[in-house]
């Protein structure tokens, strides 16, 4: 059977393999810590589970939801902006459901991009940027995500001719995988340079809520004039430990948003009614269990710091996401370094590279295991001398 080029053109994904061998470890009886899970470990809130139990049994919710969004969702989600951003958000042209963010991403670049369109994308970054831009024919182009720039793109490197060319672009902050933050000022930029080339700025804000030592990311929304020339995705996955309800949502450009739902209404029946009234109740709840969560993953980092140090890394702790970016030992590759500990220490972690060409010298370490198991983890690397220097050590 042939399958479509489309299929073959996506880039093979560089954590399968490390995924096949963790799994085979675990068969043959390893105990395997996973440090390079992206997703909350808690479970979703009580209140809102409540309200999932109370729509579930009402009949009206069985049936096809409305395209775009039930009205009372699209009210609560332009009301939880408003309160949060202090941004005005017209729920009836400004406001669309998601499946979750990812599905989001992809329907919009299916709105956005055709067969030989540039799509500006972050590198390293989530790969649903890059994989859906190929699957649409489209091609990405990096921005390199550089320390030395504190991992924000810089928009001047961006040559005039891609960026007349392009049709799309895409930003991610508070950011995955690098857990850097951007001022409003920097958003400020990005936008002026969005208007400048009439390019579709997309804005994916999954991080919103998971930030800490009283840092608060903006909404790109709140630059004046973003509603021009932004879309900005919401979900409900990382904020209200959902990921497993598919539920966001999309604000912005009323024009973009209208293209966005029209892909979807020919694609997919929206999210159940039931669902959608979970993430009401989500909207309208207080935020204990968000100060709980942020209280848990400070917990995590600062262990995961202290650890670190010992081991020899130089570590900022990040503000934001569950998410550390950190070098792997000079000397080494990425998937090198991340094969060794797995292969050693019985220790997932990420590849940078996975995440894009810029990601090559790094690997991604997350905070969604209890402090206890990731305790254990520095204790095993220790023992397996993985150190910032084994890398130098293995050269000579
Ligand atoms: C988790 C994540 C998403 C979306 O997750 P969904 O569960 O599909 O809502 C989108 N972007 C980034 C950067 C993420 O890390």
């Amino acid at each position: 059977m042939e399958v479509a080029r489309r299929l073959k053109a996506i880039p093979p994904y560089v954590f399968a393999e490390i995924g096949k061998k963790a799994a085979a470890l675990t068969k043959a009886g390893h105990d395997v810590i996973n440090l390079g899970i992206g997703a909350p470990d808690q479970p979703t809130p009580r209140h809102i589970v409540d309200a999932m139990h109370e729509a579930i049994e009402k009949p009206i919710n069985h049936q096809y939801p409305p395209f775009g969004g039930t009205p009372e969702f699209k009210k609560a989600a332009a009301e939880w902006c408003q309160n949060r951003f202090n941004i005005k958000i017209d729920p009836e042209t400004e406001v669309t459901t998601l499946i979750g963010g990812k599905e989001g991403i992809h329907n919009l670049i299916m709105a956005y991009i055709d067969q030989g369109d540039v799509n500006i994308i972050p590198d390293p970054a989530y790969p649903v940027y890059q994989t859906s831009t190929i699957l649409a024919g489209g091609e990405p182009f990096y921005m390199p995500l550089t320390p030395e720039n504190n991992f924000l793109p810089s928009l001047d490197a961006i040559p005039a001719t891609v960026a007349q060319k392009a049709n799309l672009m895409f930003l991610n902050y508070p950011n995955n995988p690098t857990a850097a933050t951007a001022t409003l000022e920097f958003f400020e930029k990005a936008v002026a340079f969005a208007k400048k080339y009439d390019i579709l700025l997309c804005h994916d804000l999954a991080y919103s809520e998971m930030t800490f030592d009283g840092y608060k990311a903006p909404s790109i929304m709140q630059v004046k004039g973003a509603k021009d020339i932004c879309i900005e995705l919401h979900t409900l996955s990382k904020t209200y430990n959902m990921t497993g309800w598919r539920i966001g949502f999309a604000i912005g450009n009323a024009e973009a948003v209208k293209n966005l739902a029209k892909i979807k209404s020919n694609i997919d029946t929206d999210i159940f009614r039931a669902v959608q009234q979970a993430g009401i109740a989500a909207f309208e709840g207080n935020r204990d269990h968000i100060d709980f969560c942020n209280n848990l993953y400070i917990e995590r980092r600062d262990l995961a710091c202290e650890k670190l140090k010992e081991l020899g890394w130089t570590v900022t702790p990040p503000k934001a996401t569950f998410y550390m970016w950190l070098p792997v030992p000079p000397g080494l590759s990425s998937e090198e370094f991340c094969t060794k500990m797995l292969n050693e220490a019985h220790i997932v972690v990420p590849p940078g590279n996975a995440y894009g060409p810029s990601g090559e010298g790094y690997f991604r370490l997350s905070l969604c295991l209890p402090k206890e198991r990731m305790a254990e983890a520095f204790e095993r690397m220790k023992a397996h001398k993985f150190t910032f220097e084994m890398g130098k050590a293995q050269v000579c």
